[in-house]
């Protein structure tokens, strides 16, 4: 529980952070605590692109890192599109922050998460060395296809629905041509298989997880 102060004990989200220990650094005592500054991963993309897919097949089988499908933790009370989802996001950076003080980064599976904006201007953002970020994307035809062919209860088949995501899957190629502040690694899945795709993509963790 590193947000509450080992030597005052006054909860503080917002230690300063300082690289040469690492500390976190109470802002109230100046308590230095030792933690772990590892990177944060994050794999996201429209639905229809594979995220769930990989996350599945990699769980288990990868365990240099933790994986988590970021949808896990939603619920209702999250839904506050004013303040743009801003407690679901600082719940995720919180979890994975304790998380990753047991010795293992963390991985995160999740559309909204690959946004840096959604992340970067976080509180909790300060513990993690860097945020790097993999979209899946693949053509629009074949995103179309892939949603079509769920079952109909997951309502992905909507012509609004598949739009929306389309629009998004052209966000992450656009946004990764034009942005290299905070760069988003793509990776095309529309000519590859699922094992293709998922070797690619525990490729990219094992290189980005230290
Ligand atoms: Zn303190």
């Amino acid at each position: 529980m590193l947000n509450v102060c080992f030597k005052c004990g006054i909860y503080r989200a917002d230690k300063i952070i300082d690289p040469t220990g690492p500390y976190a650094i109470c802002p109230e005592c100046g308590h230095p605590h030792p933690f772990l500054y590892q990177p944060l991963l994050i794999i996201s993309g429209a639905s229809g692109t594979g995220k769930s897919t990989v996350c599945n097949r990699l769980v288990g089988h990868y365990q240099d890192a933790v994986l988590l499908d970021s949808d896990i933790l939603w619920r209702d009370a999250f839904n506050n599109p004013k303040d743009n989802y801003r407690d679901y996001f600082e719940t995720w950076l919180r979890v994975s922050k304790n998380i990753t003080q047991s010795g293992r980064p963390v991985v995160l599976f999740g559309a909204g998460l690959g946004v840096p904006e959604n992340l970067e201007g976080c509180i909790e953002r300060r513990y993690f060395s860097s945020i790097r970020y993999l979209a899946l994307v693949c053509s629009d035809d074949i995103l179309c296809e892939r949603l079509e062919q769920r079952p109909a209860w997951r309502g992905t088949r909507d012509q609004k629905f598949i739009e929306e995501q389309q629009r998004f899957n052209q966000w992450f190629i656009n946004y990764s041509n034009s942005n290299d502040q905070q760069p988003i690694k793509i990776l095309d899945t529309s000519r590859k298989s699922i094992i293709e795709t998922t070797e690619e993509v525990e490729d990219w963790i094992r290189k980005n997880q230290r």
